[in-house]
């Protein structure tokens, strides 16, 4: 049985999608694997949701992980008092991007 945090795309799937990343998109991966790491995320499951939302990001969409949110705090509550859901791309209005 795959771990449910992990993304429903495979990494196969994500990677056949992918475009050659260029070193720019490497240093966003790796700050990517590195915060979900500090949230809490295995490894591996980090690595898969970098590579998930690099091809989020080449298609555009504007949905987003609390994983990725400033707002996030140790033991998964939200400041902005927002329903904290985890591994699961969304939409929520409070959203501000935690920087490198
Ligand atoms: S503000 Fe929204 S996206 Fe950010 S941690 Fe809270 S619930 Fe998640």
């Amino acid at each position: 049985m795959s771990d449910p945090r992990l993304p429903l795309l495979s990494r196969q799937a994500i990677a056949a999608q992918l475009p050659a990343r260029s070193p720019r998109h490497q240093a966003l991966r790796e700050f990517r694997v590195q915060l979900l790491a500090r949230r809490g995320a295995p490894v591996q499951v980090a690595e898969h949701w970098a590579d998930r939302l690099g091809l989020r990001d080449h298609h555009r969409d504007d949905r987003h992980l609390c994983h990725e949110c400033k707002h996030l705090q140790r033991g998964f509550g939200c400041t902005k008092r927002q329903p904290v859901v985890l591994y699961v791309l969304m939409r929520c209005a409070a959203f501000i991007w935690e920087k490198p």
